[in-house]
């Protein structure tokens, strides 16, 4: 596969979980990588991995903005932008509040517009880069109690075919993938009984795991995936067969 040595790698949301383990296969593969949070990160644990971390909420476009701009200052470009960070607040629409439903639409949609903004103006000059959006089988599937995290990643998936086709002349292709569930906090908020239901669901009978998805991303990420742009990738133990 590519050499991702001379390759500089965004991750937002990298603090833990996919994006943590997507932001290790590609520092282990060669890149170097920068991942963003929200809240709190192990700072001893990523140096010692060497990877460079920001504070930043993606749903604030003036934060995106300024940690982008310094990350374009030092490294002096950003190939590849991985929009990983999401988050849930679960609730059947008819209790579901306006602040749920806000949150999780800025996080999970406009959190993907500010950051794809900001990076893809760089990579226009360059002409190059990777734009790898993490969505969900849910926003092809439709999920009871998901009103708002669906429609977030639904959109992610519209918006991810747009713009592909947009920024295709400048030699930037943007993909999403769909994992279905696998293990991490996320899903770890779930009851037994709900794992084992989506378990019986799942045809290869077994969760995934952030590893999983992290070669998902590499593969996209890398030279051999040129000739694919405005796709969504399933990775989900065949749960959803288009
Ligand atoms: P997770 O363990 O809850 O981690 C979420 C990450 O996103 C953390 O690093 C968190 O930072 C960051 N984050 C949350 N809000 C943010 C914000 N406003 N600005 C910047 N960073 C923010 O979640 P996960 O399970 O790894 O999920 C990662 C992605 O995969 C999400 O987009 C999720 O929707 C998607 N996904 C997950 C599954 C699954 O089964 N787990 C399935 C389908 C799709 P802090 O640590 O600072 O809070």
């Amino acid at each position: 596969m590519s050499d991702f040595k001379e390759k500089i790698v965004l991750v937002t949301g990298g603090s833990r979980g996919i994006g943590k383990a997507i932001a290790e296969s590609l520092a282990d593969a060669g890149a170097t990588v920068i991942v963003t949070y929200k809240n709190a990160i192990d700072e001893s644990y990523f140096n010692s991995k060497n990877i460079k971390h920001f504070k930043c909420d993606v749903a604030d476009l003036k934060s995106v903005q300024e940690v982008v701009d310094s990350i374009v200052k030092e490294f002096t470009k950003i190939d590849v932008l991985v929009n990983n960070a999401g988050i849930t607040k679960d609730g059947l629409l008819m209790r579901m509040s306006e602040e749920d439903w806000d949150v999780v639409l800025d996080t999970n949609l406009k959190g993907v517009f500010n950051m794809t903004k900001a990076v893809t103006r760089s990579m226009m000059s360059k002409r190059y880069g990777k734009v790898i959006n993490i969505t969900s089988i849910v926003g092809i599937m439709g999920n009871a109690g998901q009103a708002n995290y669906v429609a977030s990643k639904a959109g992610v998936i519209g918006f991810t075919k747009s713009v592909a086709k947009e920024l295709a002349s400048r030699n930037i292709n943007i993909n999403a993938i769909a994992p279905g569930f696998i293990e991490t906090e996320m899903t770890g908020k779930l009851s037994e009984e709900v794992k084992q239901n989506y378990l019986n669901s799942i045809p290869l009978k077994k969760f995934g795991t952030g590893q999983d998805i992290a070669n998902a991303v590499k593969f996209l990420a890398s030279d051999e995936s040129a000739y694919i742009t405005g796709q969504t990738i399933c990775v989900d133990g065949g749960i959803v067969m288009q």
